[in-house]
């Protein structure tokens, strides 16, 4: 209701939106709070231990070619998450495509397709996040949004509550791809140039146990050259806790 009344206040932290920005939906004091992730591994962008190689991407599926995501889970990018997520707040996702866009420089895909919910979920919701994410994405980026080559054909559980192992489990086998249409376009391959034909889009990224289960599906579908883009990323101690 106060929303209603106040159009322009900043929806994460009430604050009036400064003036020259009447569409804006976020003041430019929380976008500047928005921490974009900087180096880390090559295929995942996750910070690299002291010694050796990465462990964060070591489980994933060898299908999924790399995964980068705009910012940092603190607590205006989860505000953000939530109220795309849980209210409704739809306009919010070209916001958020225009975070991960410029914190992203993926070479532009043929085609990008948003991680799907599953169907009971996807209808009390009425819409995906991760589709409205990817249509905004995609009309950045000029790319088509294939929202039905992804299937989530198993209702999976809520993945917060998992520690890493259950949320492998949990995802494993919960999603089917119809067959890529220009047939595979090349083999497996771990290209850390971020080129890739098809891009798999999520609002945040966990463990990457829910990309990792959709690549597989993708690849098993005679897709290749898989990339994976996400809004946020759950900061690397929420990320470890939930393995622990
Ligand atoms: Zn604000
Ligand atoms: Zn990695």
């Amino acid at each position: 209701m106060e929303r209603l009344l106040l159009p322009n206040a900043c929806v994460v932290c009430g604050r009036p939106v400064e003036r020259g920005h009447p569409d804006a939906l976020v003041c430019t004091m929380c976008l500047a709070r928005l921490a974009p992730l900087v180096g880390g591994c090559e295929r995942c962008a996750q910070p690299l231990p002291p010694v050796g190689p990465c462990r964060f991407c070591a489980e994933w599926s060898d299908s999924i070619t790399w995964v980068r995501s705009g910012v940092w889970l603190g607590d205006e990018a989860r505000a953000l998450v939530h109220h795309l997520k849980y209210e409704g707040y739809v306009a919010l996702g070209t916001v958020m495509a225009t975070v991960t866009a410029r914190h992203v420089a993926a070479r532009r895909p043929l085609c990008l397709i948003p991680i799907p919910l599953g169907p009971r979920r996807r209808k009390r919701r009425g819409y995906n996040q991760a589709e409205i994410l990817a249509r905004a994405l995609g009309e950045r980026w000029r790319v088509p949004v294939l929202s039905n080559a992804l299937r989530r054909h198993r209702e999976t559980g809520p993945q917060t509550s998992l520690d890493a192992t259950a949320r492998e489990a949990n995802v494993a086998g919960a999603f089917s791809a119809s067959g890529c249409p220009t047939g595979r376009l090349g083999p497996m391959t771990r290209d850390s140039r971020l080129g890739a034909s098809v891009i798999l889009v999520d609002d945040v990224l966990t463990t990457g146990a829910t990309v990792s289960a959709a690549a597989q599906a993708l690849w098993e579908g005679g897709w290749s050259a898989i990339g994976a883009v996400t809004f946020a990323r759950a900061l690397p101690y929420a990320a470890k806790a939930a393995a622990a």
